[in-house]
């Protein structure tokens, strides 16, 4: 392969380089997204029977449940990311690259990446969601999204930098904006962030910042509806209500929509106005849609699949998880985006993929509901099995550890993520607190904001 160095960046000398792919004589699987659906087709794959090639702009696969505990210092980035290299590297058909997909050319069976074009013979579309902002700009550009790891990096950095900002500032204004922190979204996330900025507020800030008086720091919880945990059932918004009002203090703010944010004051469309430097945006995400496919495949911003999660009017393209939308008679709308459906279809279509190489009729894929559950601090969890089995608080607490140290991928990340909420549980600590990665938010903000400006410049070219 030769590489041209051009006036201001190298290119390679023609697109169709396959990214060093070789050709093992195999029909190839391309699959974008090495999410928990990516991850699962692949275990389910026969190993022997196709060349399998995952791209993903990451190298590591991201835990997402457990991004809050990044993002408020109770457990260290590596515990919830595994290199996706290493959880096949003993597979000699898989190939990992590290790419970020920008489009699909279905009548080429290529992808166009940016490093390089990548022939498939059957292609799976594993992107899951973005966060979504409804289309209010300046949240965008100001808000603190909580969907990849170094966004949760920068709002621990963020948070714990207010505070040494509060400790060192003398106007009582400045130190409102820079200990309030307004979470929006009563979803999981929601919930689970709100809680976890209470124990800091109750057990760990305390003792790091004795000059500050913490009955200041106030946490906000704001979503639209009229109950918390919207997706669960009542028993477990109004148990979360409960805990976050009664033992956190966190101000729930129920039927309330923000309206505009200037990165120094939220405006809720009641008309009420919160100081805050920090807006943390947990209240819905929207699809990663590639370019490429026929519009028609397009709904709601997710796939249109059938029962196998064919795509649409596409005989070897396949979509899985968030970003699929299955229509059955019990989930019409589509399933819901939770890891257990990307884990479930991911594996169902590993093996169909399979049986469609060998002649074989594909098999229907059902969703086996096992339940939701969402951890409101220490101590204290709901969870909603089938057959309306609902219960909480220490038991639920328990069983919420249990089930995520199960589905965390890689020994190390269990071990270690097991030893920080031994450590976090005894001493009423949180081990990484640690500024490591200053972040500046004014350049972020203006960062972010040239890279929108450019992004509608080039949509409005199109
Ligand atoms: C903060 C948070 C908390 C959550 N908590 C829970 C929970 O408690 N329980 C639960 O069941 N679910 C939870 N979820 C939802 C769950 O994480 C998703 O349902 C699940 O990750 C979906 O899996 P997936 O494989 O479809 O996509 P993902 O796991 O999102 O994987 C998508 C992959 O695609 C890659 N990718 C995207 N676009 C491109 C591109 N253009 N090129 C290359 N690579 C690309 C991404 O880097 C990523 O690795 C949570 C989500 C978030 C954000």
């Amino acid at each position: 392969m030769s590489i041209i160095n051009t006036s201001d960046q190298y290119v390679t000398e023609e697109r169709h380089l396959t990214a060093q792919l070789p050709d093992i004589g195999k029909p190839r699987i391309v699959i974008i997204g090495g999410g928990f659906g990516g991850i699962q087709l692949v275990k389910n794959l026969d190993m022997n029977a196709f060349q399998i090639v995952m791209l993903d702009r990451h190298n590591y696969h991201t835990f997402q449940p457990l991004l809050y505990q990044v993002a408020t210092a109770g457990l260290e980035p590596d515990s919830i990311a595994s290199p996706l290299r290493k959880i096949f590297d003993n597979e000699k058909n898989f190939f990992f690259r590290m790419a970020t997909v920008e489009s699909i050319n279905p009548d080429a069976n290529e992808v166009v990446t940016d490093i390089g074009d990548i022939r498939y013979d059957y292609l799976v579309i594993a992107t899951g969601t973005k966060t979504n902002y409804f289309g209010n700009k300046n949240i965008e550009e100001l808000a603190f999204p909580l969907k990849q790891i170094p966004q949760a990096l920068n709002l621990r950095s963020h948070v714990l930098q207010n505070f040494e900002k509060a400790v060192t500032s003398d106007s009582q204004e400045e130190i409102d904006r820079l200990t309030n922190f307004v979470v929006v979204g009563g979803g999981p996330t929601g919930v689970e962030l709100s809680g976890a900025l209470g124990e800091l507020k109750k057990y760990v800030l305390p003792k790091d910042y004795p000059e500050l008086d913490f009955k200041m720091m106030k946490v906000y919880l704001v979503e639209g509806l009229d109950r918390l945990l919207p997706t669960m059932s009542e028993h477990a918004g109004g148990k979360a209500h409960k805990q976050l009002t009664e033992k956190f203090e966190t101000i729930v703010r129920l039927k309330t929509m923000v309206e505009d944010y200037d990165g120094y004051e939220v405006k809720l469309k009641s008309g009420e106005t919160i100081p805050t430097e920090t807006l943390i945006w947990a209240a819905g995400v929207q699809g990663i849609i590639l370019p490429g496919l026929e519009k028609a495949t397009v709904e709601k911003g997710r796939y249109v699949v059938d029962v196998f999660n064919r795509v649409e009017g596409y005989e070897n393209v396949f979509a899985i998880g968030d970003i699929a939308k299955m229509s059955t008679k019990d989930f019409p709308k589509g399933h819901p985006q939770v890891s257990p459906v990307a884990i479930q279809q991911g594996a169902r279509l590993g093996k169909n993929l399979t049986r469609l190489m060998r002649g074989r009729a594909m098999w229907h894929f059902v969703y086996f509901n096992k339940g939701y559950m969402a951890t409101i601090g220490r101590n204290n969890a709901v969870a909603d099995l089938p057959y309306h089995i609902q219960f909480s608080g220490f038991p639920a607490w328990l069983a919420w550890m249990f089930i995520h140290l199960v589905y965390l991928i890689g020994f190390r990340q269990k071990i270690v993520t097991l030893g920080n909420w031994i450590w976090n549980y005894f001493t009423y600590d949180r081990g990484t607190r640690l500024i490591i990665r200053p972040f500046n938010y004014r350049r972020a903000v203006s960062r972010k904001k040239t890279e929108l400006e450019k992004e509608n410049e080039y949509t409005s070219q199109e």
